[in-house]
Formats: C-alpha cells, structure tokens, sequence
C-alpha cells in the first residue's frame, strides 16, 4: 500500500522542524511513486516534484510548524494548482457536449449529469448522436428514463449530425442539452471529423472530455486530440468506484489547461458527483483527507499561541497515552474540533476505522473538559505520566486540591482509562519500533 510507505516516510520526520535535503529526497520519491502508481503522466510527475522540492528546501516553514506538516502542505498546495477547482458549470440554460473514446463511460455520465442538473432545479435533455455503435439508442433512452429526463435520438437517422440538429429542436422546453456522440475504439479520422461537425451544430458551451479512470498514459493523447479540434473545457472522470485512481485525468487537465467537472463513482445515474479537489488528491496520494487536515492544522496553529506546546493527532497513536496527553489533546480540541472528527483526518484512520471506536469512547462534553482541566492542574506531573499509580490517597487529594470531588475525578481516570484502550487498538501491538520508544 503505498498510501502507507508515504505515510511511513512522513513519520520519520516527526519531531523534526526542519527538513534536510535528504529528507526532501525521501519524500519526494514516495510521493513521486504514489503518483506514478495512481497513473499520472511521468513528464508531469517530475515537473510537480522539482516544484515541490524546490519549495521544501528553499520555503522557510513559519514558526512552529512541524516539518511534517510543512511538507504536505506544499505537496497538497502543488496539486491544487494543478488540478484547480471543478470545471465552472453555471445553473442556467446551456449546452453540453461529450466527447471520448468508445466504453469511456460517455452515454452514463450524459444521463448522471442530467440527473444532476435535474436536482438543481433544472430541466435537462439528454441528445443521444450514437449511430455507431449498435443499441446505442436504447441504452440511452432507458438511462434518460431513469434518470426522469427529456431525451432525443432517432435509431433510424444514420447522421449523427443531423439528429443533434433535430435534437436541440426537439427539446428546446429543456434548459440544459446534454449532447451524447459516440466513441471509437481508438483515436481515429472518421471519429474526429464527425464530433467536429456536430460540435459545428450544437455550438457548445461547454466540450467535456470523459475519461475512464484507468486510462493511464494514454490520456495525454486522447486530450491533445480532442482538444484540437473540439476544445476541451472540461474532463469527466468515471468509474472511480474501481481501484484506479484517475491520474491519467490530471495529465488530461494538464495538457487541455482545464479542470475536472464530474466524477462517476456507478453504474447507477446518481452516481455522480462534482468534483472538489481535497478528497481527489488525498485519493491520488492514497492517503486520508490530506486537504482538510491542511486546513485545519494551519487553523489550530493559527489560534495557538506560541508559547503552547505543538500537538499532533498522530502522536497519540506513538507510544504511552499519558493524561498529559488526554489534556494536550483536550486543548487541542478546542482548535481542532471534536477527536472523532481529528481521526477521521490521519491519513489512514478514516472512517472505517473510526466506526470500529465505542460511540462514547472520545466524547468529552465542553463541561466535563471545564472539570477535568481543573483537575488535572492539581495533579503532579507524575501522576499525569503515570496515571496507574494514582491511589485512594491522591483521589482524595486531589479532588481537594481542585475543589472537586472524589467522584469526579475517579470519572476522569476511568475517562482517561477508556481513551488509553481506544488508542492502544490502533497502535500496533508488538511493534519493535514501539518497545523501542516505550524503553528509551
Ligand atoms: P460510452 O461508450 O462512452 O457511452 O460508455 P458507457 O456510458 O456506455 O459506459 C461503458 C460501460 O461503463 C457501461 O457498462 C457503464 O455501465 C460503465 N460505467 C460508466 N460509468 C461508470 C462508473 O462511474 N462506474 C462504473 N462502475 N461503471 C461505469
Ligand atoms: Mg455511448
């Protein structure tokens, strides 16, 4: 998994601040792997790594910030300024056309995106120009009805170019035209010529390029072609719900100066969904929501004053979880936001995972938090790092000291007893690395 070699490189730089020309090599390698693997371009691989190196090594990270962070940052930062934001597809009347090559995912993605439109509040028309490929027609009428919009076609027109004509007629009460052409197995003149025409017809405002995830190498092209005679604004990507990873569609963005519009995750015609860059690229890189912990890092970093600790949710997955660890993430969780909603943020620990948690194993209302703060500051730091060996004797102490009761904070321990479980579940129990830490 190579979702987890990076991962793993990462976290070799924890605790680092700065990073070494041999750490920037590290990570780099594995993000360029992870890229390559996911199927981007080589050209555009190692143009996004020179990027992301140079800035590693020359950017100074502001204060505070681990190493760590700084690096997928910039990683995350790179990828957004290539990959953008969607494909900008007002919500008013137009025209659509689709575009790519036979099997692509083309006469789905014309009925999912009228489906979409359709929830919108609009009424879209699906125009089905496939003359070529036998039940091309019925395949289309019957996605159209599912998707309870208007459609055209006409099996007994052999012009392709005519029926997009008729078609744009024939629905004109529609809003929006989704116009469906066909494919061809491979890049051919007779397949170019045709979609030159009816792109002529129909005038578009919008040439989407469907791309099949798994397209690979071949994308570039594919998306050269279709670029130069019909202009692509805009790349479909379907069939995510498989195992590939679409990168083929960042060198089709790439090579088209475009963006992506939608992304096909069924064969179903509501699956379909916009495309939002952050859960993208955390995809490509095959690691957990890598945009929003950005996010919320820098949010947390920027509310912390500096003179605080740094705390990162991974390092309660590293070793002892002591109670100066549940206080530090409690802080944290003020800035951050509840712990579940942290985890789901790790790379890695994302929802599966987290659904496997007690419901009430990481929730600590804002008044428990009040409480247990309190107590805590009248622990020593002993007791903190070494909560077992707190007794009846120190209960009582302690409960005085803080001026709350015994019952409190014998509810603080078991708290803390119950989140110490949680965490050593996710740790991996028997690890050399671990022991390692625990004896140091
Ligand atoms: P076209 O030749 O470009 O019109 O491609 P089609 O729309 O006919 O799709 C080809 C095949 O891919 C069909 O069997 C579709 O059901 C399937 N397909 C299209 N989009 C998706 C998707 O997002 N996920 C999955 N699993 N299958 C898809
Ligand atoms: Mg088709």
């Amino acid at each position: 998994d190579l979702g987890s070699s990076l991962r793993g490189t990462l976290d070799t730089l924890r605790g680092k601040s700065r990073l070494s020309e041999e750490d920037v090599e590290e990570i780099v390698k594995e993000i360029q792997r992870s890229l390559l693997s996911a199927d981007v371009d080589v050209s555009l691989v190692m143009e996004l790594s020179d990027n992301i190196k140079e800035r590693a090594l020359e950017e100074e990270p502001p204060a505070g910030t681990p190493a760590r962070d700084f690096v997928l940052r910039i990683v995350y930062e790179e990828l957004v300024d290539l990959i953008g934001e969607s494909t900008d597809l007002p919500l008013e009347e137009q025209t659509i056309l689709l575009a790519g090559l036979q099997g692509s995912g083309k006469t789905t993605s014309a009925a999912k995106m009228a489906w979409w439109f359709s929830t919108k509040g609009l009424r879209p028309a699906v125009i089905q120009t496939d003359t070529f490929r036998p039940g091309a027609y019925d395949q289309a009428e019957e996605m159209a009805e599912r998707a309870e919009v208007d459609f055209y076609g006409n099996p007994d027109n052999d012009d392709p170019v005519e029926i997009a004509r008729n078609g744009l007629e024939e629905t004109s009460d529609a809003d929006v035209h989704i116009v469906d052409t066909a494919g061809r197995h491979a890049l051919e003149d007779d397949l170019i010529d045709e979609i030159e025409q009816i792109e002529d017809v129909v005038d578009p405002d919008t040439s989407l390029l469907v791309l099949d995830a798994a397209i690979g190498q071949g994308a570039k092209d594919q998306a050269q072609q279709f670029d130069e005679s019909i202009g692509i604004d805009g790349v479909v990507i379907t069939k995510l719900d498989g195992t590939a990873k679409g990168g083929g569609a960042l060198t089709a963005v790439d090579q088209t100066d475009s963006s992506i519009a939608f992304l096909g995750t069924g064969e179903e015609v509501q699956d379909v969904e916009r495309f939002e860059p952050d859960g993208f690229i955390s995809r490509l890189l095959g690691m957990g929501d890598l945009g929003q912990l950005a996010e919320r890092v820098e949010r947390a970093m920027q509310q912390t004053g500096e003179e605080e600790e740094e705390w990162d949710p991974e390092d309660m997955l590293q070793g002892q979880f002591t109670l100066n660890d549940m206080q530090k993430q409690m802080e944290a969780m003020n800035n951050m936001g509840p712990l579940d909603q942290v985890m789901d943020m790790i790379p890695g620990f994302g929802g599966g995972i987290k659904d496997q948690l007690p419901d009430d194993a990481m929730d600590v209302t804002q008044e428990r938090m009040r409480t247990f703060s309190v107590i805590m500051d009248s622990m020593t730091d002993a007791e903190k790092e070494y909560p077992k060996a707190i007794g009846a004797s120190q209960i009582e102490r302690i409960a005085r000291g803080s001026g709350t009761s015994e019952e409190e904070v014998r509810e603080l321990l078991q708290q803390y007893k119950m989140m110490e479980r949680t965490i050593k579940q996710f740790q991996g129990m028997g690890s050399e690395q671990e022991m390692q830490r625990m004896m140091k």
